[in-house]
């Protein structure tokens, strides 16, 4: 399953070795994710005394208009990365919202938008294929929750790489229509994301396939560094107060940590402590769980919620999450299915965004914290929007009212203006009682 690399032209690898986060021990920069001494995870290091020399916000700005931009802060060799336009997503200022909720200065980082299929996954994914095809795999998939399996669908076909993906068999129809159009080969699994994740293990072990999320994993996570560093260059080279994001398995909200970490490391933002606030569905929260009960370790559970794309129930980045919301004087909140309903309708009226159930979570999760007071209304707040609406139409089916059918007529569109009118006065006087 395995071909030689074509020769790069040329190559600058920034990165130096896989290194365990629990015991230290380092390894080559081969598909593997595993300490063979402590089985802690590893994670990519880099030089940060070359990267401080050689990378500055010039370097950067002249870079693409995409992730590519911070290729010395990504674990590939080559200078030829596959680029999709993946990154570069608008950092929107939203007064509406903001005002709705009671804060001075909230922003949305907008990966509903992003490319190639709206969500923040094509981030971690175009790294991902970019290292399986320098490690020489001619065969990728993924253990997926439904937005991973479009992303590495697409891009392998892009890439021209054969590709095998595995789903939970309950996803919703946009996200399974959004991986089979790709063509690749999709399990639909009868079990959850967990059950998925552990065939997957076994099936990365016999096959010698890339697996984006499993052997993979220490590259794949990588991607999610530069939702880090685009908000600090979108900001003008400034970090945020607080930051909110999603939860699934943590490696996102553990990656804009490390993204953040690394500017200031060399010297591309000045120190600023921020707050890490993590989002999660009542229905598949055991990292709120573990926050709430000041407990250090995670209880896995069987999730139930509408938020699938976040649903898992035993989040390997869970502990690493858990410790950053803890030391940067965050939170780890979670909201049930009818506010995540909510949330969803509220950023599509105040911003003009729809959203997809995890994009509901984040923003019902923020609405909680400021009603808590857990959030100062001066700091200068991110909210991170991962997926897309359109995808997940099924949760909103319903709450969202009907469009009003009418005659090809004047006479006809009067009277249903007058009624819809009528209606919305109904509600506001609803309101006001
Ligand atoms: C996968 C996913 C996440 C979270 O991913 P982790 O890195 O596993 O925590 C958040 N939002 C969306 C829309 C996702 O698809």
């Amino acid at each position: 399953m395995t071909q030689t690399i074509a020769a790069q032209a040329t190559t600058t690898a920034t990165f130096k070795s896989l290194k365990c986060k629990e015991c230290g021990a380092e390894y080559e920069p081969k598909a593997t994710h595993v300490c063979e001494f402590c089985f802690g995870p590893l994670e990519v290091a880099y030089d940060y005394d070359a990267l401080r020399r050689t990378v500055t916000r010039e370097t950067i700005q002249a870079g693409p208009n995409s992730i590519w931009r911070y290729r010395p802060f990504l674990p590939v060799a080559t200078n030829n990365p596959i680029d999709v336009g993946t990154g570069m997503t608008p950092l929107v200022r939203a007064n509406r919202l903001a005002r709705r909720l009671g804060l001075k200065k909230l922003y949305i980082k907008n990966d509903a938008v992003n490319m190639p299929t709206l969500s923040f996954k094509d981030r971690v994914v175009s790294v991902a294929l970019t290292r399986a095809r320098e490690l020489g795999f001619s065969t990728v998939s993924c253990a997926s929750t439904g937005n991973l399996a479009n992303s590495t669908a697409a891009i392998a076909a892009h890439a021209g790489l054969d590709c095998c993906v595995f789903i939970p068999a309950d996803l919703e129809a946009g996200k399974v229509l959004g991986t089979l159009i790709y063509g690749p080969t999709v399990m639909a699994v009868q079990g959850n994301y967990d059950q998925v994740n552990r065939l997957c293990c076994e099936v990365a072990n016999t096959h010698g396939w890339g697996f984006v999320n499993i052997n993979l994993r220490p590259y794949y996570s990588e991607g999610s560094k530069t939702l880090g560093y685009e908000v600090i260059e979108q900001l003008g080279w400034e970090l945020p107060d607080r930051i909110v994001a999603p939860l699934a398995s943590g490696s996102l909200f553990t990656k804009i940590y490390k993204g953040f970490r690394e500017f200031i490391e060399v010297g591309l933002v000045e120190e600023k402590h921020v707050r890490f606030s993590g989002a999660q569905a009542e229905g598949c929260s055991p990292i709120a769980q573990a926050f709430r009960e000041e407990r250090d370790f995670i209880k896995p559970v069987k999730p139930s919620t509408i938020a699938k794309s976040i649903a898992i129930g035993n989040p390997a980045d869970g502990v690493y999450a858990l410790e950053i919301a803890r030391k940067t004087g965050g939170n780890i909140e979670s909201v049930n299915d009818a506010e995540i309903v909510e949330g969803i309708k509220l950023l599509a009226e105040t911003e003009g965004i729809f959203t997809e159930t995890a994009g509901g979570t984040t923003v019902a999760v923020l609405k909680k914290l400021v009603e808590a007071g857990k959030i100062d209304p001066e700091e200068t707040t991110v909210v991170y929007i991962t997926g897309n609406g359109l995808k997940t139409q099924e949760a909103v089916q319903g709450y969202i009212g009907e469009p009003l059918t009418i005659e090809p007529k004047l006479e006809s569109f009067e009277r249903a203006l007058e009624r819809a009118q009528t209606l919305d006065r109904l509600e506001w006087q609803q309101v006001l009682v």
